[in-house]
This record gives structure tokens, sequence and C-alpha cells, in this order.
């Protein structure tokens, strides 16, 4: 029904509070309420008033500027060129729209698409000078954003140094968090007693824009450039020569681009990716097309919030209707209880969906989820399946209501909610299923890897009270084993040769396996090289571990506290004792992480003198000369710098402040 222009302006009035509202959690908190398909339908109704009453549009609206705003605690960067937002287009009529607003601002004249995905990350703008990366920062609102600089080093991906010295470079990417890994984030911060990030990209968002690097650098993230902002040195006429030409300089460019000669091309290619996109190991939310001739854009423009000469087609969102059978309770090996919807069998982006978390016990109090409620299901970032919302017009009355237990439903112990935590936790450290979880973890692939030994066969062993902790894994026989279900003489055999194969593992997996609180891989990995032996850490002090770059206060008191806890230390000696390794190896010769690298220093260092600091550079592999020139790999600068510090600068070569270096050193050094 037509509304009113009265009743237009209230609405409009109703949904810009809304959208800002949405646009403040999801953009500076990075905690969004509601999913992206819920939020566009409030865009799109914004839209269609002020497409309907243009009188009613004010420069405020969220639909006339881009979303974000710089968080405090950030310096500031006022971007060279705005970093604009993109107009969406849903489905293959608004996308023929798009190209026939193109076509009519550019009558007569032969027009290229070059169609890209659209990854679901954070968008970046990275500064070069000199071939060297100078800083780094967040979109914000488009004219400023956030200095993330440091946190931007911690991206693997990202080159510091590109492969030829281009005078100035601005490029644009984006930066996102593979599906794989923010599945395993959110599964930690339930175990942690966290709220899980909403998708991947605000997982990455969250994580980027962290005042603390080291947490930046726990979380996995990769980068994707996909275009440039400022650039001097090259000739480039078209978007596609540009994708090329920053993939000559050394960056990660999404390999799925096409360019097309028309729209047919175009929408087919969009088509096929809706589909196809569920088997990439990140989340894309579409496909993005851009006008391939630069000077075409340059002459279609912008408005203040997107380019005219590109359009986002977002994927439909992918939902399902189902019911909620019923509610269960794991228990993970922390003790925390997860909430978890059994769903009637359902199909859902690319497979049959049974199960839906819940995440906790607030989750299921605010969507109000009951058992026998008819749901709509989605999958956060394309791989956790989860409820968005109850129908709750499908209710007969018939629904259940979930009640929390104050047991543990496992072991019956008395459950507890720590304060400040969203989970409920099981306290008992020898609850069965704990343990079993614990067992689960500590073969697991990232573990101690022991092949074959699933959670069937687990169960089995616990069953029998042949295991009643991982050390007694390494005590299993052959007779043990070879009666079991779903086993035989072959793979017993096999299984015991993975259990023994393990005991070699280095001491980052057993440190891993052991599932210390908030020792994830990467802070694993840390620790081992860093110590040596399980011998030497378990006599870490909080002091020296805080020291450690990358290792906050919660790992080192958690870290100190496992090692306070006599269970833990009886465990690790019948680890011991069975001849699990407890050692970490120093890297080997060709290995060690300056291998090959040449390194100047200028000016003085806090922590070294001169020699000091030549000497573990070279005990690390790398070589230290006394000039600079192309072939240096960083000039490291004390203060009072001399003439070899604009050197560096000059020739692009990466300068690393003593932080920074104390950065690359630290997880090397062993006192
Ligand atoms: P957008 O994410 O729809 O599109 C612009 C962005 O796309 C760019 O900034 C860039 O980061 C990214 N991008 C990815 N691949 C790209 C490529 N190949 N080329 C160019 N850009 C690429 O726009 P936006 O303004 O950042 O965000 C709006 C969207 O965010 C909404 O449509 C909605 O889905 C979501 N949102 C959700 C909520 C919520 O509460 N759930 C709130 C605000 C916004």
């Amino acid at each position: 029904m037509e509304k009113t222009l009265e009743e237009a302006r209230k609405r409009a009035e109703e949904l810009r509070r809304e959208i800002e509202y949405h646009n403040y959690r999801y953009y500076v908190l990075d905690a969004p309420e509601i999913t992206d398909a819920q939020y566009d339908r409030l865009m799109r109704e914004l839209l269609a008033i002020e497409k309907q009453y243009p009188e009613l549009v004010v420069p405020d609206s969220p639909t006339q500027r881009v979303g974000g705003k710089p968080r405090e605690g950030f310096l500031a960067v006022a971007h060279r060129t705005p970093m604009l937002s993109l107009a969406n287009a849903f489905g293959e009529e608004e996308l023929r729209d798009f190209d026939r607003r193109v076509r009519s601002a550019l009558p007569a004249e032969k027009v290229e698409y070059v169609v890209e995905l659209k990854i679901d990350g954070v968008a970046v703008s990275l500064w070069y000078e000199n071939g060297s990366f100078i800083r780094g920062a967040t979109r914000g609102d488009g004219e400023v954003g956030e200095d993330i600089t440091p946190n931007l080093k911690t991206i693997p991906a990202l080159p510091l140094r590109l492969t030829r010295s281009v005078p100035a470079l601005e490029v644009r990417g984006e930066v996102y968090m593979p599906k794989e890994d923010f599945l395993k984030l959110n599964e930690s911060r339930e175990e942690a007693g966290e709220t899980p990030f909403a998708n991947p990209r605000n997982a990455a968002a969250g994580s980027l824009r962290q005042l603390d690097p080291a947490v930046t650098a726990a979380r996995k993230l990769r980068i994707f450039v996909y275009g440039l902002g400022y650039y001097e040195g090259e000739e480039i006429t078209e978007h596609a020569q540009s994708l090329k030409w920053l993939m000559e300089l050394g960056f990660p460019v999404n390999q799925h681009f096409r360019v097309f000669a028309g729209i047919d091309g175009v929408i087919n290619y969009c088509q096929k990716w809706q589909q196809e996109r569920f088997n990439l190991p990140y989340a894309t939310d579409g496909m993005v097309i851009k006008v391939n001739s630069l000077a075409q854009q340059e002459r279609l423009g912008a408005t203040l919030k997107s380019p005219r000469w590109a359009v986002a087609y977002k994927f439909p969102a992918e939902e399902a209707k189902t019911v909620v059978k019923d509610i269960i309770l794991r228990v993970g090996r922390t003790g925390v209880l997860t909430p978890t919807a059994i769903l009637e069998p359902v199909q859902l982006a690319g497979t049959t969906v049974t199960r839906a978390t819940l995440h906790n016990e607030d989750m299921i109090k605010e969507k109000d989820v009951r058992i026998g409620d008819t749901v709509l299901v989605h999958k956060a970032g394309d791989v956790i399946p989860e409820v968005i919302s109850v129908i709750k017009e499908a209710r007969t009355g018939a629904e259940k209501v979930f009640t929390w237990p104050r047991h543990c439903p496992e072991c019956g112990s008395a459950v507890v909610r720590p304060a400040g935590e969203a989970a409920v936790r099981c306290p008992n450290v020898a609850c069965p299923a704990r343990l079993r979880e614990g067992l689960i973890h500590f073969v697991s692939r990232s573990a101690m890897d022991i092949m074959g030994l699933g959670p069937a066969i687990l169960g089995q062993l616990l069953a029998r009270g042949l295991v009643r902790d991982p050390a007694d894994l390494y005590k299993l026989r052959y007779e043990d084993l070879v009666d079991l279900e779903r086993m035989g003489p072959k793979s017993a055999q096999n299984l015991l040769a993975a259990i023994a194969k393990s005991k070699d593992n280095p001491l980052h997996r057993l440190l891993f396996a052991l599932g210390i609180r908030h020792v994830g891989e990467r802070a694993a990995k840390i620790l081992a090289q860093r110590f040596g032996s399980m011998e030497r850490l378990s006599r870490a002090r909080p002091e020296e571990l805080v020291e450690i770059p990358e290792i906050g206060p919660k790992i080192a008191e958690s870290v100190v506290a496992f090692f306070a806890e006599e269970k833990n230390r009886e465990l690790i000696k019948k680890l011991a004792e069975a001849g699990v390794n407890m050692r970490e190896e120093k890297p080997a010769g060709e290995e060690k992480p300056f291998a090959g690298k040449l390194f100047v220093l200028t000016g003085a260092l806090r922590r070294y003198t001169r020699q000091q600091a030549e000497e573990l550079i070279e005990s690390l592999g790398g070589r230290v000369t006394s000039s600079v020139s192309k072939k240096t790999d960083y000039v490291v600068v004390g203060e009072d710098p001399g003439s070899k510090y604009e050197k560096a600068l000059a020739l692009g070569v990466p300068v690393l402040r003593e932080e920074e270096f104390m950065g690359l050193v630290r997880p090397f050094v062993r006192e």
C-alpha cells in the first residue's frame, strides 16, 4: 500500500534510527544483532521511501553516507581519496538496471566489466612509499579511518616491501578470516565463555581493530588486494591491468576475476558463483562488478556513498525454515555447556543441516527459542548453522520452553556461571564429558595428530576404563584394541603405530594438545620455541611470560595456573615416562628465521650493545653489514640514528624500530 507523505516521513525516521543503531553495532562494536539480510531489508525499505519521496532525503541519511566511525584509541588517518561503499544489486534485473545506467551515461561506447568475488571481510587502505609499506588504515567513515599499521604488519601475506620500488602507491583490499579459522575462533570463544563473532567479517574487523597487535597476530588473518587508490610510476588504463600489476608487485590478488564484454556474461558468472562459493575456503557475500576502463570510471564518477562505475551483486540470503525437534547440551573440554538445536533436516547453503548452534543461555532467552518452534536458520560465514529467529506466528502452544539444568547433564555436578561470562560451566575437572572432549582434542590433527582414534573408539576406551587420561593412550596394548567395535587386527596395529609415532611430536603440539586455557596453536608454538622444554616452561614466571610478544596476561596467568596444579604435573610426568617428547628443537640451519637476510644497525638500542645485537642476528642466521644498499633487508633503528636511516628511507628498505625488531627476535631467544 502506498504511504502518504506524512506516513512516509515517520517511517523513514524510524528506519534511520534503527539503521544507525545497527551501523553502530556493526561498524564500531563489530557485534551486529541482526543478519546482513535483515539489515539489507531495512535499507531497501528506506531507499524505496526516499525514491518515492525525494524531498525526504536528508544529507545524513544512512543511504547517503558510508557507515563506519573510527573507534577511540586509534590515530585517525585522512584518506587521500575517499574510501566508498558500493551500491547493491539484488538479482538479475538490478544488474541490468546498473548496466543501463552505465551505458546511458556513456552513449555509444563499448563498455567492458570486470567481475570479482566480493570477499566478506574488512576494507583496508595500504600506503607504500618507494616500495615499502608505510601505513595502513580502516575505511572508517570513508573520509577518515583508523591507523592500524602494527596490526596489518602481523598479516603474513601483506608485503612489507614490493618487488619493485614504486614512488607512491595506495592500494585497497579486504582483510578476511578463512572459514575454518572463523569456526575455530568461535569454538574457542565459546569454550572461554566469550560471545562468538556473528560472521567472518566481524571476526576479521574485531581482530584487526585491536589496540594490542598481539591479539591480531594470533587470529590468522589474510588479505586480498582488489584495487588502486593512488599511484605513480605506471601507465594504467584498465582495472584488469591494475590487478595484474598489483600481482607483479607481490600483492595477493584473488584469481577469480574475469573480464566480460557485456552484462549477459556478467550475469552468468555471478550465477555460477552462487553455489560454487560454498566450496571456497573464505566467505563471500556477492560479486563486485566494475567498469574496466579507468577513463570511463572517471567520467561516471561517484555519489557521496558509492562509485557509479561499480555495483555489488548480493547473493540471495541462504536461509531455510525448519523445526526445532529438541535442544541438547554438549559439555566441552573446559566444562562449558553449549546448547544445540536438533533440527528437522533441511537443505541449506550446499549441505543438509540437522543441528544449529544456539551459543549460550542468553541467546536462547533473547531469541526465545522453544522446543517445537518453527525457526529460520542460516549459516554464519557460510559455515556455522545458526538459528536466526523464531517464526512466532507458527506457534501452536505446544512448544516447550527450554530450562537450563542446575546440574551437569553428564556428571551431575552443580553448574556455575562465572560473573561476566556468557557460558555456564560444569566445574568438575573429572567430568567424563570433559575427559572425552579433552581426549578428542588431544588426538586431533593440529594437536598430537593420532590417526584412527575417532570419538567412537575413544568412547569405547573410556567406557572400558582403559583410558582415564591422555597418558593412558600410550599404555594401550594390541589386546586392548583388537576386539573393540569397528577395529580389527590391521587397524589395531595401525593405531598403535600412530600412537607411538605421536611420541616424537615437537613440544608445541603437546602443549596445544594439553588444552591449557587460552593457549592456541600459535601461542603453543611461541612458548615451545622460547623455552625449548616442558621443564623450562613449567618454571616460567608470569613476568617472564608477558614479556614475550603475543603472550598477554591472560595466557601467562593460565600457563602458570596450569603448572601450579598438582594433577597437571602428574599428567606431564606420566606422559614423559611413557616416552612422549618434551622438547622443541631449535630451528635447523637453513630454517633459521633470518637465514639469508641482510641487516644494518644504526643508532643506539636500549636493550643490546651493538655487538650483542650483531651476535643475536647472526645466531638467527642473518648477516650484519655496515652500509645500506638495495640488497639490505632491514635497517634496525635505535635512538639518534645516523644517515643510514635516511638512506634506508630513500631506497625503500624496511625500517624496524627497536620494539619491532624485538618482536621479530623474541620468539627465538632463549635465556
Ligand atoms: P558492502 O560491504 O556491501 O560493500 C563495500 C565493500 O565491499 C568494500 O568496502 C570492500 O570492503 C568490500 N569488497 C570485497 N571485495 C571487494 C572487491 N573485489 N572489490 C571492491 N570491494 C570489495 O558495503 P558496506 O558499506 O561496507 O556495508 C554494507 C553492508 O554491510 C550491508 O549490505 C550489510 O550486508 C552489512 N551491514 C550489516 C549490518 C548488520 O547489523 N547486520 C549493519 C551494517 C552493515
